[in-house]
Order: C-alpha cells, then structure tokens, then sequence
C-alpha cells in the first residue's frame, strides 16, 4: 500500500502511482521520506539514543532496505569533541549539533524516552518529552535520573508520581523488528554528597549553556560593590573535578577564556581568578603514555591551573567555607568544596566530569525479562532454539560497571538465573558506552561507538550479520587539548610496532605521540574533519577565524 500526504498528493499523485505500479520504482527515490510511508515488509529498526551511537547507526542504515526510527529525549546530535569550545565561547552552541529532523533525512523520530522493553511482543514503552504544556525545556539529565532513584522499583512512571498531569508525557509503545540500544552513560558522583544536588555536569549542550552562564555570573557578582575581598576569590574559583579528556580540555578551555577575555572585561578581577583541576589519581590524562600525562601536567601548571592529583572530594556545599549548618542553594553567593588533603575550599562552581555510570533506563528497567522470547533468541553457540525454561531469565551485565553484555555482533545476553545457561537475543543489539562487547570492550569514546554504529549498520546493510566476523575495535588515536594553543596526540601503540620476520619491533619513524602546537594543529583539523555537516565544519572555521578578529563570545544569556 502507498500512502500520499500533503501538497504530494495534489502535485504528482498520478505520475508516481504510475511509476510504482508499471515500472516497480521505489517512492524513496523521487520524494523524500518523511512525506511519503511506504508500508513495505522492510523490517522496522527503532534506534533508541541519538547520540554517537544512535545517530551514526541512524545515517548508515540504508533506508530502502530498512524502516529506522530514532527514539531520544533529545531532538539532536551533540558532537562531544567540541563541547568545551561552547561552554568558553570560542564556537555557537549550534555549530556543534545536528538535528534528528532534517529535510533530506530518511530516518523517522519520535521525540520520548523508552521506559521499558517488552521483548517478547518486540515492544518498547516510551513516554513523550515534550509536554502538553509547551514546557518544552528538558530537565537536567540529573533531575530526571533523581526521580528515578527515588521512585518505586519499576513502573514508566517511576519517579514522577508528584508530577501533575501535563507535566508527565504521554505512554506509548511502539514495535519493533529489530532494536538498537544506544542510550550512553550519565555521570558517575561515587554518592559523594551533595555532588548530585549542586554540582554542574558536563554532557550536553544544557550543560555547556549553565557553565558559560554561571562564569559569567560569578565575575558578574565579583565585580558588585558589595562583594568582599574573600568572596571575590570564592566567586572566582572554578573547581573541575576528574583529569579525563573532558575535565582536563574544559580546564584548560575555560583558563583561555577568564585569562585572555574575562580579563580584558574585568581587569580589577583577573589577579584573583583560579582554575583548579581534581582528581583522586596521581596523574591526569591517565590513558596517554606517562611522559605525555606528565607534559600535560607540567604544561598546565605553567599556564596558572592548579593541578590537584591524588585528593579526595567528600562534599560539595552551598555556602562560605568552614561554617557549619545547612545552606540552601544560593546561586548568588559561594559554595564549598571539601578535600580530604585540603579541608574546606571556596569555589564559584565545580563542573563534576568523573566518567560514567550506567543510565538508569539500562540499569533498572533492563533486568528480569519476565518471559523468554523463544522465537527472538537462540542459546549461545546453538543454532536451533532449544529454550526450555522461558521464566528465570536475566539481562546479562558486565560486574560493577553494569553495561549491557554483547557478544561480538553487538547482540545482547541473557543468563538463567538457575542453570547459568547463556543465550543471546536474537534481535535486540547494544552499541555505544552502554553496551560492552564479550570478546574485549573498545574504551568508552565516540570513536568507538561510531565505528560499532558503523559496523553493525553496514552489516544490516549487507545482510550478513549471522555469517560476518565479529567487530573488532580500530584505535585511531587519542587527542587532548590542554590550554593556550597546546595539544597532546597519543599515538596508538598497535601502529608504533612493526611485524619483522621474527617478532614485532618498534616502528622507528613513530614518535610517542605529538605534543605543543603541533598536536594542536592536528586537534583541529580532525575535530573539524570529523565533525558531521558541511554547514557545522563551515560555521565551526569561520567562527575560529572571527575568533582570531573580534575574540570569543562574552555574551550571557
Ligand atoms: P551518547 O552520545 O551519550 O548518547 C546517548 C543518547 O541516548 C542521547 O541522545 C540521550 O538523550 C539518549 N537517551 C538517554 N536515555 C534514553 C532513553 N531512556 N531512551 C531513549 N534515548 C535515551 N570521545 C571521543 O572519542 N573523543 C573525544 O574527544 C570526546 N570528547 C568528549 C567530550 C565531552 C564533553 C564528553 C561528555 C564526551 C566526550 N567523548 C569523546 C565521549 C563520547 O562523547 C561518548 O563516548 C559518546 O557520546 C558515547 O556515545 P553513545 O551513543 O553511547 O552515548
């Protein structure tokens, strides 16, 4: 069956029938898809996730073999690898993203997040994010996963029992044929208080936006006449807690920016800004080579950064340091962070970037499955379904981190609860930081969840699945930026050795990996390369150059 919508229908309803019908020309090729359905027996993939994963998978799959529809709470694409560069300034928060919607795309979205999975009726539960109100404005990703926590065990309405009417979305469910799981991570506290309740976290673009917002603010309530001499210095003081990629860049990001513009803007303030990067490890950048973890150390503390290995974070509180007693939330004065090594510090804001913890759909919602799918699975390493017992099985998942276990096609596990027996759902894949492959988990990256997304779609494309070889991670490389036109490059160490007749020797034209400028250089050709569109490559160049005239922008809205 066809189904014309819309202004198509008047325009050229007869010559396309015409075509459909004599010549057997897919409706694809002349319109595009979102305003023509084909009821096709193409199997219906739902995508849950528009990140790396999702969103990668979502622009391979060939939509004339497939139907894909995304499910996100998100409406867009964040490229990661330049967030930081928002939150300081240096590019517009739109040049870093892609919206699900787009005129040529071939993909459907449905803007909800999955609540539950039915895999035995191949279903999943969504409830919608947008609200009848027209409330639109997402709450924080940790607002949402308190909720969860502090909700009944199960329910798609976990967590949200206080909320009125228009303020939950609607349930809905929709089927699927096959299901891609690529819901990423939320941020890891270790429950260290206060954390979850005052911190600010770094992972979207909201994040980048209340970052911005609140340094601005904080020189903002510096520069008021009322404003004491200690106050100023706690204002002034930006704690990132976490020396991965991502605390150490934004460290590095935002000390260009009090350094070079905040001080142009507020000369009688700039002697009393500082930046301080924690980490209860001994280094930073702990997965670069020692001597490029130790130039980075050694390079940031030159640029002002106050480097703080090996400490401790116990609390993190809204008011002046060594008082005692409660303090509400006071966006207009201080808060407090406390170390084992240091006691109480004053600071303005503390960004938490400690690496990832399971999203709580994957961690509460994916556990029991209350049935079998006998038609969906096959035990492991047997071709027939031979399930007898279809109750007592479990999502299996990796120990304390609590991802999603795959086997190497990226298809998720199951174990018997009694027997210990495994199986593997036949249908229902995971990609991406929430999923962790059997065989040797790639790091948690978006290079790796773009080359799963890229594998699996390719072999969905080829209809090979059942008969290709397993996915096998291609290190291409590690990138940091770490203040003041400096970068680090790890180079991978498979490609610094060679295979020579009798073993394996080191590759004598690779260096370690490149630092300074140069590594730098590299940095923004291949974020620019990488990034998706040809309009964000273009705006993202031509902000950078404008950078370079009129310098980054200052604005707080
Ligand atoms: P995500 O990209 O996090 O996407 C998850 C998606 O699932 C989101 O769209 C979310 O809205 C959606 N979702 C959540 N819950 C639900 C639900 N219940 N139902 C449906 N959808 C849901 N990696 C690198 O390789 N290089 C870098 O330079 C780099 N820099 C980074 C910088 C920053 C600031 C950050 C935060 C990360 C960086 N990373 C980098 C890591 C990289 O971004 C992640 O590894 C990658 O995003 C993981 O992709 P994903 O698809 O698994 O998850």
């Amino acid at each position: 069956g066809v189904a014309l919508v819309g202004r198509e229908l008047a325009q050229g309803a007869g010559v396309l029938l015409k075509a459909v019908l004599q010549e057997h020309i897919d409706l694809r090729n002349i319109l595009p898809s979102r305003h023509v359905m084909v009821c096709s027996s193409n199997p219906k993939i739902l995508v849950l996730g528009s990140g790396w994963g999702g969103y990668i998978f979502s622009r391979k799959i060939n939509p004339r073999q497939n139907n894909c529809t995304v499910i996100s709470p998100r409406s867009y694409f964040v490229f990661t690898p330049l967030l930081t560069d928002t939150a300081a300034g240096n590019l517009d928060f739109s040049s870093i993203v892609e919206p699900m919607r787009e005129l040529k795309s071939n993909v459907d979205f449905i803007q909800a997040a999955a609540r539950r999975i039915d895999f035995k009726r191949k279903r999943v539960l969504c409830e919608a994010s947008i609200v009848k109100s027209g409330v639109t404005e997402s709450p924080r990703v940790e607002e949402t996963e308190r909720q969860f926590e502090e909700g009944p065990e199960t329910g798609p309405m976990r967590g949200k029992e206080h909320l009125r009417g228009w303020e939950r979305g609607q349930v809905f469910e929709v089927p699927y044929d096959k299901l891609v799981i690529a819901v990423g991570c939320t941020s890891q506290t270790f429950g260290t208080p206060g954390v979850r309740e005052n911190a600010m976290f770094f992972k979207d673009i909201g994040d980048s936006r209340r970052v911005k917002r609140r340094v601005r603010e904080c020189f903002e309530l510096a520069a008021l006449p009322t404003t004491t001499a200690e106050m100023q210095h706690n204002l002034l003081h930006f704690a990132i807690v976490g020396a991965g990629p991502t605390g150490t860049e934004l460290a590095a990001t935002l000390r260009d920016f009090v350094s070079k513009s905040m001080a142009e803007l507020y000369p009688a303030l700039k002697d009393k800004t500082k930046i301080s990067l924690y980490d209860v490890a001994p280094t930073v950048l702990s997965m670069f080579d020692k001597s490029l973890s130790q130039y980075a150390i050694e390079t940031m503390s030159k640029e002002g950064i106050d480097i703080r290995t090996s400490h401790h974070i116990e609390e993190l509180r809204w008011g002046m340091p060594n008082t005692k007693g409660p303090h509400e939330m006071d966006p207009k004065g201080c808060l407090t962070l406390r170390t084992k090594e240091q006691g109480d510090v004053g600071v303005g804001m503390c960004v938490w970037a400690t690496g990832n913890t399971m999203n709580k759909f994957v961690k509460y919602s994916l556990n029991e499955i209350d049935e079998f799918p006998v038609d969906g699975a096959l035990l492991k390493n047997s071709s027939a379904t031979e399930v007898k017992d279809v109750k007592g099985w479990k999502i299996k998942k990796a120990p304390k981190i609590g991802a999603l276990l795959t086997d190497d096609h990226f298809r998720v596990q199951l174990e018997h609860e009694q027997t210990g027996q495994t199986a593997v759902l036949q249908d229902v894949f995971a990609i991406g930081d929430n999923a962790m492959p059997e065989t040797g988990a790639p790091p948690a990256t978006a290079q790796a969840a773009s080359q799963e997304a890229k594998w699996l779609a390719d072999r969905f494309n080829r209809g090979d699945l059942d008969t290709a070889s397993g996915f096998s991670f291609r290190n291409m490389g590690t990138l940091a930026y770490i203040g003041s036109s400096n970068a680090l490059m790890q180079i991978p160490h498979e490609k610094k050795t060679t295979t020579n007749g009798d073993g394996k020797r080191r590759n004598p034209y690779l260096p370690e990996g490149l630092t300074g400028r140069m590594a730098w250089l590299v940095w923004k050709v291949a974020y620019l390369s990488m990034s998706i569109s040809w309009r964000n490559r273009l705006r993202i160049l031509f902000r950078w150059v404008l950078n370079r005239v009129f310098g980054n922008d200052v604005s707080r809205f």
